[in-house]
């Protein structure tokens, strides 16, 4: 979650955030304690998947009993370089794939051979081997039903309000908004997997980028 230092005022004027950080890390941690609980008492009801890690569901209450008397920990801190960095960061857990092909090592005879990393274990990579059905079926549980969304937006960046909202906070930063930058295909590949596929691995001759069956979308 990123969550802006600073905000617009019910007169309409620019609310910095003062030295400290905007939000306490202290209320916030209780905050959070107390509406993860919350809801994972409401999905006790609808506990049909997970009922394998809750071997008796009579220990679920006082498993509830014991987070609600521990401290919880919200992570909470500056941005560590600039707020770019913040984005790419984010944009990186949020604009990715459940898994890259690269993990994907075989498939044969109707099985998928695939990479993954076993924390229980030290971290070692190992190989896992499933029926191609079983594997579609766990990728696909990373696939949002219709009309959910991944990245929702509140406040001035609410979409309802964005458009008129953002120019307003830009004046009265005294900030001028950058202009969109639009990559073509070829400059968005060489910028996410940092390879130019206009140049040959093998011989290093660049090929015409009018001869590549590319088109943008
Ligand atoms: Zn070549």
């Amino acid at each position: 979650m990123i969550v802006p230092g600073g905000g617009l005022s019910p007169d309409v004027k620019w609310k910095e955030r003062g030295k400290k950080f905007f939000l306490p890390a202290k209320v916030m941690s209780r905050k959070f304690r107390g509406k993860f609980l919350y809801y994972l008492k409401q999905a006790k009801l609808d506990l049909n998947g997970s009922q394998e890690y809750l071997a008796e569901l009579s220990q679920f209450d006082s498993l509830l009993n014991t987070l609600y008397h521990k401290d919880w920990y919200v992570y909470c801190k500056r941005p560590f370089k600039t707020t770019l960095s913040v984005l790419e960061y984010l944009g990186r857990y949020t604009h990715r794939v459940a898994m890259s092909n690269h993990r994907i090592i075989d498939y044969a005879d109707g099985i998928v051979s695939f990479k993954w990393r076993d924390y229980k274990d030290g971290s070692q990579e190992k190989v896992m081997k499933l029926p191609a059905l079983e594997f579609m079926r766990r990728f696909l549980l990373h696939a949002l039903p219709p009309q959910f969304t991944k990245i929702r937006h509140y406040g001035f960046l609410g979409s309802a309000v964005k458009a008129n909202k953002l120019r307003l906070c830009s004046k009265l930063l005294n900030f001028l908004r950058p202009e969109k930058i639009v990559l073509s295909t070829l400059e968005l590949i060489k910028k996410l997997i940092g390879i130019d596929i206009t140049v040959c691995p093998s011989c290093g001759h660049t090929l015409s980028k009018r001869a590549l069956p590319l088109t943008l979308p």
